[in-house]
């Protein structure tokens, strides 16, 4: 089944995404206010810039499509590598799914 919440094109995720990004405050008390990287719904999860990190090493579960997703560091501050883990809900878009790594947390039924 197609969840309507999931947009079909590049394109059109993109546009949603952006439209879905907020930001507010200010200075370091400034917050991103971060969509859903699968399906672009608003307020997926929302962190202060230095606290980016220490939030997203959790998984973050979108209330729309039910995909979670989180954050693995590696590396030291000069050569961080970020990936992106999917740890539940459907396989994402095509046009997505080589952008996340995909480690279930889910234990099999
Ligand atoms: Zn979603």
């Amino acid at each position: 089944m197609d969840n309507p919440a999931v947009p079909l094109t590049h394109d059109v995720f993109t546009k949603k995404y952006e439209k879905n990004t907020r930001y507010s405050g200010q200075g370091l008390e400034l917050k991103i206010h971060m969509p859903c990287p699968f399906c672009a719904e608003p307020d997926f999860v929302n962190f202060k810039l230095l606290e980016m990190r220490e939030k997203m090493i959790r998984p973050h579960e979108c209330q729309a499509c039910g995909r979670a997703m989180k954050l693995r560091y590696e590396g030291n501050p000069s050569q961080l590598l970020i990936t992106m883990i999917q740890t539940k809900g459907a396989p994402p878009p095509d046009f997505l799914s080589h952008t996340f790594v995909q480690e279930r947390e889910e234990k099999p039924s």
